[in-house]
């Protein structure tokens, strides 16, 4: 069975690199889609990790913005960046990270996303990585990547736990679920953009 995983958060200053060198060590054939928080990264970190071509990156907002603003501890706060973002917003947004040719699928900070910007990441060429219970704000449902089986993997670099995570039995980060993710040995595992053939 081909396990499609991703970790959420992923940043300069929250990368782990160090726990997917050993995951990939172990496993040689691991590969893993990162969402990765772009304004909390230098060019410089951004051009190193696409040298892995183990790991492909796609974006994950801006700072991931928490109801208090740009705090450090933003891993554990509601996280409301997108929440009401604009068609301009987004159009921005796009064009800030266009330099870095990440993947074009987008994951809202707390799955959170105005209706307005599903509309505008669609008109670009973005597909959205959700949860089923907010098909009511898709604009279309031709290019989502839906978290609707175990073998879609979501967790995070740091150790918490959300919805999907819980419903799939894969609550924790890279490091609490590290010995699950070693238990994967002996499968296949393909990035996001491979299944959806992007
Ligand atoms: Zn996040």
């Amino acid at each position: 069975m081909k396990y499609i995983i991703n970790f959420d958060d992923f940043s300069e200053d929250n990368n782990r690199l160090d726990l997917l060198e050993k995951l990939k060590s172990e496993m040689p054939n691991f590969k893993a889609t990162l969402f990765t928080v772009v304004g909390r990264c230098s060019d410089k970190f951004i051009e190193r990790v696409k040298q892995y071509d183990w790991l492909d990156m796609c974006p994950h907002g801006w700072r991931h913005t928490t109801i208090y603003g740009d705090v450090n501890d933003w891993v554990l706060h509601p996280t409301i960046e997108c929440k009401d973002w604009t068609a301009k917003d987004v159009y921005e947004y796009v064009g800030a990270i266009s330099r870095f040719n990440l993947t074009p699928v987008f994951k809202s900070p707390g799955w959170l996303l105005s209706e307005e910007a599903y509309k505008k990441f669609y008109e670009l060429g973005y597909w959205i990585a959700d949860l089923p219970n907010n098909e009511q704000k898709w604009y279309k449902k031709d290019k989502m990547y839906i978290y609707d089986s175990p073998f879609k993997v979501a967790t995070h670099i740091q150790n918490i736990g959300t919805y999907a995570e819980t419903k799939f039995g894969n609550k924790g980060g890279l490091e609490k679920r590290f010995d699950y993710l070693l238990s994967l040995k002996g499968n296949d595992f393909i990035f996001i953009k491979e299944y959806l053939g992007i």
